[in-house]
């Protein structure tokens, strides 16, 4: 059994919390769901917790309405067990800090290169398409066949983190997987369509307005955009692929305002710049072509900050690294 040490934890401890990061992605909801549904099967006492609410088109996802979501007023409750997937650094599971006890025994599932293995048990599979397809192995190695709504799960998590099958991440082993799901009753129209052709009206005009502030630098190998906080995308990976997908645009910024007066910033690159090196600067980090962080300020101020460092890592071809 390769994940032994995660099937003697899981006995040791009930009940268990499981979590993920804030401003959750489809693999941080898909993976806390299919998490869910293995603590299930192994009868365990499992309450999954998120900082933040399940994005609209995630709502769908089997077992989506458990999820509890952390709120100012919610009275912590300390585990002494907690399960933490898709998380790069603990500050990224925001408020569900405060339900960990002091003494928590934590698991650190996840496939991000910038994880800090902030863990007691690491369990960190870096070439793993998303933190959904680990969980897909531990179903295996465990014994459980995925039933249809596990499946649509774990399908969902692969599906997002590859950018629908499109980034370098869509390695066979991906495809493979994605196959073994849908054999399972995962179903990839249906849920490309849940997912991606769903979009309320008003998310489709916060993307013109933000078109409106795309600026270019650097020769035109670096694009920013800016979301004002009241406009709100329904999806900000496909406004800042949009960016990225300019012709000679070799790294693309999205900057959003968030309710707290910092801003989130989304970088992605195309081929050789490593952005989660440039995001670990400010404190973030990701992944070798998509990273993100968090800053106090404007969106001006985040930009001018950031910008520097960006034009200097295009001009200097970071030779010798193998993008992710
Ligand atoms: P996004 O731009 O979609 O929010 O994030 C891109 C990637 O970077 C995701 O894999 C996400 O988990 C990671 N990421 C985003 N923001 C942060 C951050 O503040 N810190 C860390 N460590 N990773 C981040
Ligand atoms: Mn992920």
């Amino acid at each position: 059994m390769q994940f032994r040490a995660l099937y003697d934890f899981l006995l040791r401890h009930s009940p268990i919390l499981l979590t993920t990061h804030v401003h959750p992605d489809g693999d941080a909801v898909s993976s806390l769901l299919a998490f869910g549904f293995l603590c299930r099967r192994l009868g365990r006492d499992a309450v999954m917790y998120m900082a933040d609410p399940i994005p609209d088109r995630f709502r769908f996802l089997p077992r989506a309405g458990d999820v509890v979501v952390v709120g100012a007023g919610s009275l912590p409750r300390k585990y002494e067990g907690a399960v933490i997937l898709d998380v790069g650094s603990r500050d990224r599971i925001g408020k569900v800090e405060d339900f960990l006890a002091p003494s928590v025994e934590i698991v650190n599932i996840d496939h991000h290169i910038s994880n800090d293995q902030f863990g007691n048990i690491n369990l960190l599979h870096l070439d793993a398409s998303a933190t959904s397809q680990i969980i897909y192995d531990i179903f295996c190695d465990f014994g459980f066949t995925p039933t249809p709504s596990e499946a649509t799960c774990i399908y969902t998590g692969i599906l997002s983190d590859t950018g629908r099958f499109r980034f370098s991440n869509t390695t066979s082993r991906a495809l493979e997987v994605a196959s073994c799901l849908v054999n399972l009753g995962a179903n990839p129209a249906y849920l490309a369509d849940r997912i991606y052709y769903e979009v309320p009206l008003e998310a489709v005009q916060a993307m013109g307005k933000a078109l409106t502030t795309l600026e270019m630098f650097g020769d035109g190998q670096v694009c920013t955009l800016f979301l004002s906080g009241d406009d709100e995308v329904q999806d900000s990976d496909a406004l800042v692929d949009l960016a990225l997908s300019i012709q000679g645009v070799e790294v693309a910024l999205l900057f959003c305002e968030m309710d707290d007066g910092r801003v989130r910033i989304s970088l992605r690159s195309k081929n050789r710049v490593n952005v989660s090196e440039l995001a670990e600067h400010f404190g973030g980090g990701g992944h070798f072509k998509a990273a993100g962080v968090r800053m106090r300020g404007t969106l001006q101020s985040a930009r001018d900050r950031l910008l520097p460092m960006v034009l200097d890592a295009v001009e200097i071809p970071q030779l010798g690294v193998t993008p992710a």
